[in-house]
């Protein structure tokens, strides 16, 4: 009976629309399946979010066949289909796909009373390819070809109501791309799963093209880099002559590949080191020489992994300082002129758990983490105290494996600010326990404090605490 309720309940909110708000939508924008122009779900027009492309989820249920749910109390949308259960929350980009927690990069969001979910990640989660003609304002789901039909010819969709997903396995086998990152003459891709590289050498351009078959990009990699919705994306190289850029792609679907493409300036030789079990670091390095270069050891590139944690985000401000500035802020800038600051490091990979002002829970920062196996977790927050008197610096460790990197990071971190040393703690934060690797919280300063939080929000200061984290950084993980 509750099912039925909420399916009630869910008919009921697709049919109360603002009147007034559907002819100029519908004519602007298409949807179509397989070539069929889709006419449902149009009533509420088809978004382009922060190149997100962004449906009403009544489409999903009506065209796609898909088994929609929505709890109006808790928001939540529940799409199942061919025993794949995922649950989305209007406003949270943390998502779920059968219980394993994952990050969008475009939460759902509500408008005239319709959701608007993402339909690239959700139409790839159930094995469809999604494009985005933004010109014409087209979005093109193509059902993927059945993988053992008898004939490889033809590929109709034939009926066209149903929907064709590949077997479950086939689909869980994927390898998901996390990020990518070039230094030192480096391209690190992150990865989870079991894909193999193909990298080969073309030349007329000089290029190297490496081929991830069995993989495609995870909503995490959209969070950290550039990707359009037809799954392209470029990453900008500006410091290294020979190379003038890298450009990568969902180049197939049938078998699924990603390909990288590192465009040069010259040809250049390459060395392939492939690191981590089922969190995998791939690094093409440019640096070999033709007759072999023997400074790398095989099977481990020596580089370290550190996740960066701003904390809060969005609606979640953190603390608000006396003169009413958000902790939120102050975090994001130590965080990002770290990350800059560690890119140049040639021994280390760094990967943010949010960029901008975005909200993520506590379990999803830790997860970030604890996916990549990464080597270090450090966040960054600042305190807040009911005695406007409280100032000076506290780093927070959690578990016994972290205190060592604790005392290292508290001794640049209280040169840098210069306020007063309170000390190494211990406190039960979420991220710091929750993590399997060291893992700190780094409280800098007390923004209950005038003087402290007029500091904090210096340019100069937010300098010195992101140089203090990388010599802390880099002398805890022994790296010069
Ligand atoms: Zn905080």
């Amino acid at each position: 009976m509750k099912k039925f309720a909420c399916m009630l309940l869910l008919l009921l909110f697709f049919v109360v629309i603002l009147p007034g708000h559907g002819q100029a939508a519908a004519a602007t924008n298409k949807i179509f399946l397989d070539g069929q122009e889709l006419t449902a779900g149009q009533d509420v027009p088809v978004e382009n979010v922060n190149n997100s492309i962004m449906v009403p989820l009544r489409m999903i249920a009506e065209n796609l066949g898909y088994k929609v749910d929505w709890n109006q109390t808790s928001k939540t949308v529940t799409i199942e289909q061919q025993g794949k259960t995922m649950q989305l929350i209007v406003n949270q980009t943390a998502a779920s796909v059968d219980g394993k927690t994952v990050i969008l990069t475009t939460s759902p969001l509500l408008r005239n009373g319709t959701t608007l979910v993402p339909i690239r990640f959700i139409g790839e989660q159930f094995g469809l390819t999604v494009k985005w003609d933004n010109t014409k304002k087209i979005v093109d789901l193509i059902t993927p070809e059945i993988p053992d039909s008898n004939t490889e010819t033809g590929g109709s969709s034939g009926d066209g109501g149903t929907v064709v997903v590949p077997p479950d396995d086939a689909a869980n086998g994927l390898s998901m791309i996390n990020g990518i990152s070039f230094n030192e003459n480096r391209l690190t891709i992150a990865l989870e799963g079991n894909t193999q590289p193909k990298v080969s050498k073309v030349t007329g351009p000089d290029r190297i093209v490496i081929d991830l078959p069995n993989a495609t990009f995870s909503d995490v990699f959209g969070t950290g880099q550039q990707l359009d919705p037809n799954l392209n994306g470029m990453l900008t190289v500006t410091d290294y002559p020979e190379v003038s850029g890298i450009r990568y792609s969902l180049y197939s679907t049938n078998p699924y590949t990603v390909r990288f493409v590192i465009d040069l300036n010259t040809s250049k030789n390459y060395s392939v080191e492939v690191s981590g079990d089922v969190s995998k670091l791939i690094v093409i390095d440019l640096n070999a020489q033709s007759t072999g270069d023997t400074s790398t050891q095989p099977g481990n590139s020596g580089r370290k992994l550190v996740v960066l944690d701003a904390g809060h985000g969005a609606k979640d401000s953190g603390a608000v300082g006396v003169t009413g500035k958000y902790e939120k802020n102050f975090n994001l800038a130590v965080i990002l002129k770290a990350a800059e600051l560690l890119k140049q490091e040639n021994k280390i990979d760094v990967v943010l758990t949010r960029s901008d002002d975005t909200f993520l829970e506590l379990k999803d920062r830790a997860a970030i983490a604890n996916n990549l196996k990464a080597d270090l977790f450090i966040s960054v927050h600042a305190n807040s105290s009911g005695s406007s008197a409280a100032s000076g610096t506290e780093t927070y460790y959690q578990r016994e494996a972290s205190k060592a990197l604790a005392n290292v990071m508290h001794k640049y971190l209280v040169q840098a600010t210069g306020l007063s040393d309170r000390g190494v703690r211990y406190g039960n934060f979420h991220v710091i326990r929750e993590t399997t690797m060291p893992a700190v919280l780094l409280e800098v300063g007390y923004l209950s404090n005038k003087n402290d939080e007029a500091l904090l929000f210096t340019e100069s200061l937010q300098n010195k605490v992101a140089a203090s984290m990388v010599s802390g950084i880099k002398e805890y993980l022994g790296v010069q």
